[in-house]
């Protein structure tokens, strides 16, 4: 779409407002809203936003001495330039539009640490070496009838779930449920992110989307697009969803699992399935799982990024706990799909859905890159029960143990450059900061009588 084809839609769907913004460090969409006539006026320049967004952790708490984005250099603005080809009008908001905007330098590099740039660094890598990667997350969420202020009164305890009870896969209580999920995912598709299914999942509450695959850049934004906007649509008929991994002790986690192919550069092919190979699977889709075993340990910062990502590992619960892959095998590390020549797929099932989609893409595409480029043969498929295999290496058990592993890796610095690293990095050491001084609900329980 080019500025006049925006001016047009404008008119057209009478938009007033027009959300710009991008992804944060941890995901989030933030931006600003302009009047459609500044946005027209000021598109092809850019707009101005305080570097502050890369510069304070998930609580707006400034952090200060990040190497990028710091009190000694004064907070100044850096600028957003709209990618026309992402407007869209925003079918659940009367009169608005959003866009997503690359973050640039005020002296008009783009912005090394900015996720999208990350991200399409590594799809230019792939597409270098003659691929076209196709990528969908599939997130689990948990939704809940609160709004702001309920959830604060309770302190995010003690919440009332969209629905009592299990009941994964049973149609009538999904049914039930229609009035919220049926209007996300109607708005999502009118929104132009066709949603292909969703069921009701293993816990009070809970659901899956799956968000029909496309392109990885355009995939990792419709999946914060929707993190986004399945809130707003939500928060309208008197709901609140959460992508946390695991919101409470005694409840299944929620997964963000990868779905991922690559096709030839025209895109006419699914260059992981081979006619005449054992269980159709091609030689590079092989190296490609070797390589994105071989990276998890040290990109399972990316995959895990927060305290809590890591209270979702517990066997037995849908999770990978080891690195393993197999076919159809929902207990392994990655799970390969071989129904068809267009299906043919690996699912990284080791990320949740408190991912950044930007960055966890990224990462799966980073390994599996080099996987092909240095030919890694996998271990042999897992056919029975993974969590049964005490021999297999094991994930990283906590933030600071998968934060000493991404500092010392070469690989994350050679795929998503050095700024990035050491950025991120430092964002994630003030997390495990911050945890270490927080006393929790669980220790209260524990201790408060008994010591
Ligand atoms: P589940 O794990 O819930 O059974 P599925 O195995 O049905 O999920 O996977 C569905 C997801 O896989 C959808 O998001 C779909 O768009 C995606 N998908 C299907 N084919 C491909 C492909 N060739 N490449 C990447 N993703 C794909």
């Amino acid at each position: 779409m080019d500025l006049s084809a925006v001016a047009k839609t404008i008119e057209e769907g009478g938009v007033r407002t027009v959300k710009i913004g991008g992804a944060d460090m941890d995901g989030v969409y933030r931006g600003k809203r302009v009047s459609s006539d500044q946005f027209l006026r000021q598109a092809e320049a850019g707009f101005a936003q305080c570097d502050v967004i890369f510069g304070w952790d998930i609580q707006d708490e400034v952090v200060g001495q990040l190497p990028y984005s710091n009190w000694e250099i004064g907070f100044g603005d850096i600028l957003m330039r709209p990618d026309l080809s992402t407007f869209a009008v925003v079918p659940w908001e009367e009169g608005s539009a959003s866009v997503i905007c690359d973050f640039f330098t005020e002296h008009g590099e783009p912005l090394p640490i900015a996720p999208r740039h990350v991200l399409r660094r590594v799809v230019e890598r792939c597409r270098a070496a003659g691929y076209r990667p196709c990528m969908a997350a599939e997130l689990e969420v948990r939704f809940f009838r609160e709004d702001q202020e309920s959830l604060r009164a309770k302190g995010y305890g003690d919440l009332r779930p969209l629905n009592p009870g299990l009941n994964c896969y049973s149609i009538h209580h999904a049914s039930i449920d229609e009035p919220v999920i049926g209007q996300v995912c109607q708005m999502m598709t009118e929104y132009g992110i066709p949603v292909e299914a969703y069921n009701r999942e293993h816990g009070a509450g809970m659901y899956e989307l799956n968000l029909r695959y496309t392109d990885a850049l355009r995939a990792a934004d419709q999946t914060m697009l929707y993190k986004s906007g399945s809130k707003e649509v939500a928060a309208q008929v008197g709901a609140v969803p959460s992508f946390m991994a695991k919101y409470a002790d005694d409840v299944d986690g929620c997964g963000g699992h990868l779905h991922q192919s690559l096709w030839s550069e025209d895109g006419s092919r699914n260059v992981f399935w081979e006619d005449e190979a054992p269980h159709h699977l091609s030689e590079l889709l092989r190296q490609y799982a070797a390589g994105i075993l071989a990276t998890v340990p040290e990109l399972m910062l990316v995959y895990a990024p927060n305290v809590n990502s890591y209270k979702r590992y517990v066997e037995r619960t849908w999770v990978p706990t080891n690195l393993t892959w197999g076919l159809d095998n929902r207990t392994t590390a990655l799970r390969v799909i071989a129904s068809s020549p267009e299906a043919v797929r690996i699912e990284n099932r080791v990320p949740g859905a408190d991912i950044n989609p930007y960055l966890a893409f990224a990462a799966s595409l980073a390994g599996g890159l080099h996987g092909i480029e240095l030919g890694l043969e996998p271990p042999p498929f897992t056919t029975g029960n993974a969590y049964d295999l005490k021999d297999a290496p094991g994930l990283p058990r906590s933030l600071p143990e998968a934060l000493a592993r991404f500092e010392e890796s070469v690989l994350a610095r050679e795929y998503f450059g050095e700024e990035f690293v050491a950025q991120y990095a430092a964002l994630r050491r003030w997390e495990v900061g911050k945890f270490r001084t927080a006393v929790t609900d669980w220790e209260r329980r524990r201790y408060f009588e008994m010591v």
